[in-house]
């Protein structure tokens, strides 16, 4: 394979979480999806857009689908040019290490948190560097200045669940001489939030996605906020018209529902709750989650084996064989019957 580079030939590739193709017949907790629809506002402006004849859809959206981040803007309380729309939060991480690292240069984050961090910098042809965590649940050995061009948190993190304290993260900003990318995609389940630092460290920006909170994840929607220096940057490396016509639509509507939106986080909230203190109830030790999943053990630690048990009462939940990951499972909270149902079974498997 001569005509590729030797590095993309090498490398390994990101593996998502599985689709199964009869999906209705799965309960499907594998990959943090919403268990509730979207808001019926974004049902009624995708059609809308399409129209009677679909004519709409002969000509390019908005280059800059600037009603989104007026919407945006709005509901997080920047000025728009602190906003950038992406078609789904990756692609706005992948540009972000494009605007920011250079062949050879440093991108680092944590490890366990998202592995696919390390592919959009091998791509790039970045050096990747993983920083572990301790016991509390804080960076094994943060460099006093960290020099990486550009460090990814995930907080909430998944797969475990658990938040870094805001005044933490502000610590890290503050010895961060790279870009501090907070990658919020959970952020809507959670007690807080890290917005406020955006607009105090000008080396601070956050991501956050519509996928999970706004139910939305088959439609590919993501931002980011953060300075307008970076924001143009980013604006000039992405795709010209990077959000389709009905994606833009769908977006509109998702974000100015804001009571549905509230709404479905409080249920999946509530329902977090009621399934972690279940699981506890039956022996698994279960990290206090602030995401829409928990991350949980049972007794004999053995992640494999309830996996196993599970799949083949057709519940998909996820499991990965790293070692510092394969004695639980990352389970998505689904409605309160899904949870309900899931819990019937892991008493069975025991
Ligand atoms: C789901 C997820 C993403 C990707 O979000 P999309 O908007 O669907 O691309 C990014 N980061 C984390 C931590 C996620 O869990």
């Amino acid at each position: 394979m001569s005509l590729l580079r030797p590095d993309i030939s090498a490398m390994q590739g990101y593996v998502p979480g599985y689709q199964p193709p009869d999906i209705a017949s799965w309960i499907k907790l594998n990959t943090n999806e919403n268990p509730y629809p979207p808001s019926p506002a974004v049902r009624e402006a995708i059609l809308a857009e399409v129209g009677s004849d679909g004519a709409s859809l002969r000509t390019y959206p908005s280059a800059s689908s600037q009603a989104l981040r007026e919407a945006a803007a709005e509901l997080y309380g920047f000025d728009p040019s602190w906003i950038i729309m992406a078609n789904g939060s990756d692609e706005v991480l992948n540009n972000l290490i494009r605007a920011c690292a250079s062949q050879g240069q440093e991108v680092g984050y944590v490890h366990p948190s998202y592995s696919y961090y390390s592919t959009l910098a091998e791509i790039q042809g970045a050096v990747v560097c993983i920083y572990g965590l301790n016991d509390q649940y804080r960076i094994e050995a943060f460099p006093e200045y960290y020099s990486g061009r550009i460090f990814f948190l995930t907080s909430p993190n998944s797969p475990l669940g658990f938040a870094f304290p805001i005044d933490y993260i502000e610590e890290l900003a503050t010895s961060c001489g790279g870009m501090l990318v907070v990658d919020e995609a959970y952020a809507d389940f959670a007690d807080s939030n890290a917005l406020d630092l955006v607009r105090k460290y000008d080396n601070v920006v956050i991501t956050r996605t519509l996928s999970k909170s706004y139910s939305l994840a088959g439609m590919r929607l993501g931002l980011a906020i953060a300075r307008p220096e970076i924001i143009s940057a980013l604006d000039k490396i992405r795709d010209h018209y990077n959000l389709d016509r009905l994606a833009q639509a769908a977006c509109v509507a998702a974000l100015k529902d804001q009571a549905y939106f509230r709404d479905c986080c409080r249920r999946i909230r509530e329902t977090r709750e009621w399934f972690s203190n279940e699981l506890r109830s039956i022996g698994y030790d279960v990290i206090p989650s602030q995401g829409n999943f928990v991350f949980a053990a049972p007794p004999d630690l053995n992640g494999r084996r309830v996996y196993d048990g599970l799949y083949g009462k057709k519940i998909l939940v996820r499991h990965f064989s790293d070692p510092l990951l394969s004695h639980g499972l990352r389970i998505t909270i689904g409605t309160r019957p899904e949870m309900e149902s899931t819990m019937a079974a892991l008493r069975e498997i025991g």
